[in-house]
């Protein structure tokens, strides 16, 4: 993000953790990639003990009380890692997020304080086999309360971060019979140690290596009471919170990431030559660079909106459908941005680009999962028209500015303006 954006204690955030990335081993990374190592609990270690982890949440619990500004700057350096540390370090704020909102005491001071501590790494395990998309329309797992417990059957795959977890925040249907589905829904935190939950890793993925990414198997899963989050049947509301830190932070990563690969893909073309003089020097390539790093900045600016407007929404000043507006476009245009700029990145480095001898392959392979989790590019575009419309069509949204249809030479000619 801009310097001139930030306040000045966003800014000593975002150097903070500038140089915890810096700090982090590159053989971390190189095991990751090569799978030697599967789930990097080091990681998690380094963040904590730098206290970065869980920065927004309030101190009381071990956080920092960060805004969202503060937090997304910061997921930006960590995009610089790629993808799955990036995500590894976003998942705290993830999961602890409802936590924080709609917890009740104890499961604040056990689990978000086991966020920022690392005592406690938690996953979200909501995608089921069915359906991600349209999550609630086809949701199969069901929780039903028997004495002090509810009792938890189905499926949810694709956990990233499922292998080494040690709870996860997932949503289950308690009322099968409610209209519409996902006031039926109920959200639920469970310790991995619960009786009947089992973790399979079954997925090879193009990317993202490193993650744990696993299948959850809930079968007459024992979960006491208390660990229901927030209301019974009220895990729609708790869903579209979460979904403010799940998308931002996807994000806000994606910005890092497409940043390190035009870093690398800049200063190759500064040394390389061809055709007599540096690449840099011949147009086609130095407009890539000048049109990526134009959607990397929009995109980072489009973060920043988002951000902002996050924190008027929990100080009551903007409406939850105009946050869920911005954070969708701000996901939608990043994760694409970041896409293309990859890319670009790769043609402008030729063969070498394409070889492990440089990351832009790796980062490549990572960006393509931003078009399609935490909500695909096409569920962020029909959260964006239906949030658009509902706000054009709200009382003195037009009337309130110029009739610019007025300005057209011929505007009177109101036969022509047919519209069946
Ligand atoms: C590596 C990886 C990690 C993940 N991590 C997690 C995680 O940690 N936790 C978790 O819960 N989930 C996770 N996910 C799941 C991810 O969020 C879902 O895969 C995603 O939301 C899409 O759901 P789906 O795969 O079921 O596709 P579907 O919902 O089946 O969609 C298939 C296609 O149809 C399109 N489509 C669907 N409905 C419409 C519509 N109305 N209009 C236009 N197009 C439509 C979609 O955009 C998509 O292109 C992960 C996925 C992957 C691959």
């Amino acid at each position: 993000m801009e310097n001139f954006l930030l306040t000045e204690d966003e800014r000593n955030f975002r150097d903070e953790v500038r140089n915890v990335v810096k700090s982090i081993p590159h053989e971390l990374i190189r095991d990751i990639e090569s799978e030697k190592i599967k789930f990097p609990r080091e990681f998690i270690d380094i963040i904590t003990k730098n206290k970065i982890a869980g920065a927004r949440f309030p101190e009381k619990y071990g956080g920092r009380a960060k805004g969202w500004v503060a937090e997304m700057s910061g997921i930006e350096e960590m995009g610089y890692l790629g993808f799955t540390l990036s995500c590894m370090y976003s998942l705290g704020s993830i999961v602890g997020e409802p936590i924080n909102k709609y917890g009740t005491e104890e499961q604040k001071a056990e689990y978000i304080r086991g966020i920022t501590s690392g005592q406690k790494y938690g996953a979200e395990a909501i995608t089921e086999p069915s359906g991600g998309s349209d999550l609630f329309g086809m949701m199969h797992t069901r929780a039903e309360r028997k004495g002090n417990k509810f009792i938890l059957n189905g499926q949810k795959r694709f956990i990233v971060g499922g292998q080494g977890a040690d709870f996860f925040v997932t949503y289950a249907l308690t009322d099968s019979n409610a209209k519409p589905r996902s006031k039926g829904v109920s959200a639920f935190i469970i310790d991995r140690e619960t009786p009947g939950l089992k973790v399979e890793t079954i997925y090879g993925l193009m990317g993202n290596k490193g993650g744990g990414t696993a299948r959850i198997i809930f079968k007459d899963a024992e979960v006491p009471e208390e660990n229901i989050l927030g209301e019974l049947n009220g895990g729609y509301d708790i869903f579209n919170r979460m979904m403010i830190p799940e998308r931002l932070t996807t994000a806000a990563g994606s910005v890092g990431v497409a940043t390190a690969a035009m870093e690398i893909a800049t200063k190759y073309s500064l040394n390389r030559e061809a055709f007599g003089t540096k690449l840099v020097e011949h147009e086609g390539v130095n407009f890539k660079i000048a049109e990526s790093m134009t959607a990397i900045t929009s995109a980072s600016s489009l973060v920043y909106t988002a951000a902002r407007a996050a924190e008027e929404l929990d100080k009551g000043r903007i409406q939850a459908s105009s946050v869920r507006k911005l954070i969708s476009m701000a996901k939608l245009y990043s994760t694409e941005a970041m896409w293309t700029s990859v890319n670009n990145a790769m043609q402008i480095m030729g063969g070498i680009g394409y070889t492990t001898v440089y990351p832009v392959e790796r980062l490549l392979r990572d960006s393509r999962l931003g078009l399609i989790w935490t909500g695909t590019s096409e569920v962020m575009k029909l959260i964006i028209q239906h949030e658009y419309l509902r706000e054009f069509r709200s009382e003195g949204y037009l009337s309130s500015k110029r009739n610019v249809e007025l300005d057209a030479l011929d505007f009177q000619l109101e036969e022509e303006k047919v519209f069946k």
